[in-house]
């Protein structure tokens, strides 16, 4: 039988990939979770196969910092995030990038203010995943957690924010397909599966595309 190809779900932890994960799920009974966390600094990369949706989903921890983990610990999973994703990327037809929105200003304003010689892990991840022509979709999740005022004000801070980093933000409403001119976001909540019917269809569109092309 044919392979599936794959979802990727990239985010540091606690962003709500596990929650996003079970939404696209059919049979989200059989879906335990977060295996544990790893014990070592071996990446457990599992991909999440059912039989009644039409691709895999892999779960990736971001390039960011885990409060609990060291240093070293996370350079390495992020070696391991790199050489995972040179060897497979092709395999994958969408990656999600998940962030939360609580998290933007903070993560944002460190790197902007006080080391401009650094880029946010996320502009990070964000140009690695391109490069290797992964369509991408940012998910700005937890957006039930402001009111539409602060959500909007923290959204138009990421666009302006990229721009500097010379990433072109737009929302997945206005964007038109091409993933080397811009890169689409869509504000999202895992818990009131707000655009929850947006997500899926982008999903369903890049799966159809990537078949056509394997043809
Ligand atoms: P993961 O570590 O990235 O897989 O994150 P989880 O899916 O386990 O979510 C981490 C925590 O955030 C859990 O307590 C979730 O219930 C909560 N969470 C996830 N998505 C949302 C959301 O959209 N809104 C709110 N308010 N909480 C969320």
């Amino acid at each position: 039988m044919e392979e599936k190809p794959s979802l990727l779900i990239i985010g540091n932890s606690n962003v709500g990939k596990s929650s996003i994960t079970k939404l696209l799920l059919k049979d989200a009974s059989q879906f335990k979770g977060k295996i544990g966390k790893n014990p070592g600094s071996t990446l457990l990369i599992k991909p999440i196969d059912q039989k009644n949706i039409p691709y895999k989903i892999i779960d990736l921890p971001g390039f960011g910092y885990a409060k609990s983990s060291s240093q070293r610990r996370e350079i390495h999973i992020k070696q391991q995030i790199v050489s995972h994703i040179e060897k497979n990327h092709k395999q994958y037809f969408y990656s999600l990038v998940v962030i939360n929105i609580l998290r933007i200003e903070d993560e944002f304003k460190k790197y902007f203010y006080d080391n401009k010689e650094t880029i946010p892990l996320t502009f990070e991840l964000i140009s690695f995943l391109t490069e290797f022509s992964l369509p991408i979709l940012i998910i700005i999740n937890k957006i039930d957690k402001l009111s539409n005022f602060d959500k909007n004000k923290i959204i138009k801070f990421l666009i302006d924010t990229s721009k500097e980093y010379g990433l072109n933000l737009i929302h997945l409403e206005k964007f038109k397909g091409d993933y080397s001119e811009a890169i689409p976001f869509l504000d999202f909540s895992a818990l009131k599966k707000q655009n929850l019917g947006k997500l899926k269809v982008t999903i369903n569109d890049l799966l159809n595309n990537y078949k056509k092309l394997e043809i």
